[in-house]
Formats: structure tokens, sequence, C-alpha cells
């Protein structure tokens, strides 16, 4: 097997995702790989819907949130020293951002916690799962204990 060249860190900023940013640097560092970041704003306005009041798509709203993720991407990519250009802010699903956004860049490891905000339901989340079953390239799934 080769080495890796380029990983990509999948973070949601939840309460692990500094020990899985760890576990990305190490690894990019131990292959003197690239190292990617990206957050997907998981906001899917309903513009139409036949159970309910409609919730409206607003613009105000999904700046302020690409805004705040680029901060907070930023607080975490900065550190690890991952250059500006390789911070990637995407809108929409979560594990389908991710796949695409690893095939489109080239990535060859996909770094991700076990469990993100939805906690400990399951043996492995959901996107963690829904990553694993999409991507092409190799997955980690960085056990997460709390
Ligand atoms: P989950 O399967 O949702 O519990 O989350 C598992 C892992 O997937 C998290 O620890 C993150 O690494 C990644 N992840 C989940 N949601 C997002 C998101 N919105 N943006 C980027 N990565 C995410």
């Amino acid at each position: 097997m080769s080495d890796y060249r380029h990983l990509l860190l999948a973070s949601d900023f939840s309460e692990g995702s500094a020990q899985v940013a760890q576990r990305a640097a190490d690894l990019a560092q131990r292959y003197q790989a690239r190292l990617s970041v990206v957050h997907v704003v998981d906001y899917l306005p309903v513009a139409d819907s036949a159970y309910g009041p409609a919730i409206p798509f607003d613009p105000e709203l999904t700046d302020q949130l690409i805004d705040s993720a680029r901060q907070r991407l930023a607080a975490l990519a900065e550190p690890l020293g991952v250059p500006e250009d390789a911070r990637w802010v995407e809108i929409g699903s979560p594990k389908l951002e991710i796949v695409r956004v690893a095939e489109e860049k080239e990535v060859d490891l996909i770094v991700v916690g076990s469990h993100g905000k939805h906690g400990l339901q399951l043996l492995l989340g959901s996107t963690a799962s829904g990553i694993l079953h999409h991507a092409r390239c190799d997955v980690l799934a960085v056990r997460l204990t709390s």
C-alpha cells in the first residue's frame, strides 16, 4: 500500500472533535501528507412541505451560519497548520458533501469521529457510517468514547 498523500478531516465541532483533529494532524505528519478540513452546515430549508408549515429559505441565516462555521473552522485549522485554501465550508447533507469534497479534491483518507453531535446511540454515528458506505477512498473513524 502506498502512503497517503491527502487527508481530509471532517469536523462537526462536537466535543470529541479536537481529539479527531489531533489524530488527523499526527497522521498527516507521519505520511508527510497534505491536510485539509471540511465542515458541512447541516441546514436544509424546506421550501414546500405537504406535512406542515414550510420553513422558508433565509439567506441571512444561511450567511450567518456560514460565517460562524468559517470562524470555528479557522480556530480548529490554524493550530494544525492547515492553510486557508484547504479549509472548506459546505452546505447540505454532511455525509454526501464530505464524500463529494473528498472526490473533488482527490483525497485518499477521510478522518472522522466515530460519533459527533448525535451521541453514542449507535455503534457508529449515521454520518460516519454514511461516509464509510459511499466514499471511494479509505475512511478512518477515530473511536470516541463520550
Ligand atoms: P455522526 O455520525 O453524525 O455522529 O458524526 C460522526 C463524525 O462525522 C463526526 O465526529 C465528524 O467527524 C463527522 N461529521 C458529522 N457531521 C459533520 C458535519 N456537519 N461536518 C463535518 N463533519 C461532520
